[in-house]
């Protein structure tokens, strides 16, 4: 069965997991253990035990977050809204079925409601239990679970929220819509009359055509709209995008003093991942 799999490959005598990422890129990675593979009615979900990432989190063939380098990116949706924000109280996690960036956000006493709302029940059960590293097997009681499509569950819904975090996989099959205008401005809506919203916005290396459409649309709806970027290993191209809107206040004064623990995050990362490299600096500014 698990051979079947067409991501699954065997080669010279050893199994591997081979992301078909591009037309003319593959990424492979040397799979000691398949630890669970099922299908949900949304995708396939896998957690495999890898060479070098450990444990390892693959919606549909696609790496999602891995023990070794997941940290870096759940660290970093979540603490640079969190800390452009005053006061946090209520914040909504859109997707995140891996439960990292929930688990970051529990790092703010202050934040009394999380909200997450993730399409696919599968991935937080797998993840709470075999990929710990990154979910922290997540139980604080201040997270709701809601399981449900983030597009119809921010419907409607008037200025509930003091940050929005959108923590979604690819902009194909379910997230797809998560990357629409329509879906910013119901976040937007969303949002208190002093709101933040984050999403990732991908590859500056090979998707700037969504970077670029992602700052565009957040930037009609919002005053205040900066991209910020981490290196993620895992992710294709390395370099990843953070596009992140304010109604009010601006992260580029974000002089909080930071006190968290963390493994990427630290006082200088704060303000330095808000430094473009020229490429993509001009790319968003034609
Ligand atoms: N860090 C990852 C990345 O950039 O690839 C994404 C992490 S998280 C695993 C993405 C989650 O979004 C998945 O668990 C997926 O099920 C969820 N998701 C996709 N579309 C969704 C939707 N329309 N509503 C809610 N959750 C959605």
């Amino acid at each position: 069965m698990i051979t079947q799999l067409e991501w699954l490959k065997e080669i010279d005598g050893h199994l591997w997991l081979v992301e078909d990422e591009r037309e003319n890129m593959k990424l492979s990675y040397r799979v000691k253990e398949v630890i669970h593979a099922e299908q949900s009615p949304f995708q396939h979900v896998m957690i495999v035990d890898t060479y070098d990432f450990g444990p390892t989190l693959v919606l549909d063939g696609v790496v999602q977050t891995t023990s070794r380098d997941g940290h870096i990116y759940n660290e970093m949706i979540t603490h640079i809204p969190l800390l452009t924000h005053p006061h946090p109280k209520r914040v909504l996690i859109i997707g995140g079925g891996d439960c990292g960036a929930a688990r970051e956000v529990c790092k703010y006493p202050q934040v009394e409601q999380i909200d997450m709302v993730e399409i696919d029940e599968l991935v937080v059960k797998v993840s709470k239990q075999y990929l710990t590293d990154v979910s922290g097997n997540l139980s604080d009681p201040r997270v709701n679970f809601i399981y449900e499509d983030g597009t119809s569950f921010i419907k409607n819904r008037q200025e509930t929220y003091d940050v929005v975090i959108v923590d979604s996989s690819d902009p194909i099959g379910p997230a797809e819509q998560l990357f629409s205008y329509e879906f910013y401005r119901d976040v937007h809506r969303a949002l208190q009359t002093d709101g933040v919203m984050v999403c990732q916005s991908q590859s500056p290396i090979f998707h700037m055509n969504i970077l670029k459409q992602t700052y565009e649309r957040i930037g009609q709806l919002f005053p205040v709209v900066h991209v910020y970027q981490a290196v993620v290993p895992t992710y294709p191209g390395g370099l990843w995008s953070f596009t992140l809107g304010s109604k009010t206040y601006r992260p580029e004064q974000l002089d909080a003093k930071w006190d968290k623990q963390a493994k990427y995050v630290n006082q200088g990362i704060l303000q330095g991942c808000f430094q473009l490299p020229e490429s993509v600096r001009q790319a968003l500014e034609k």
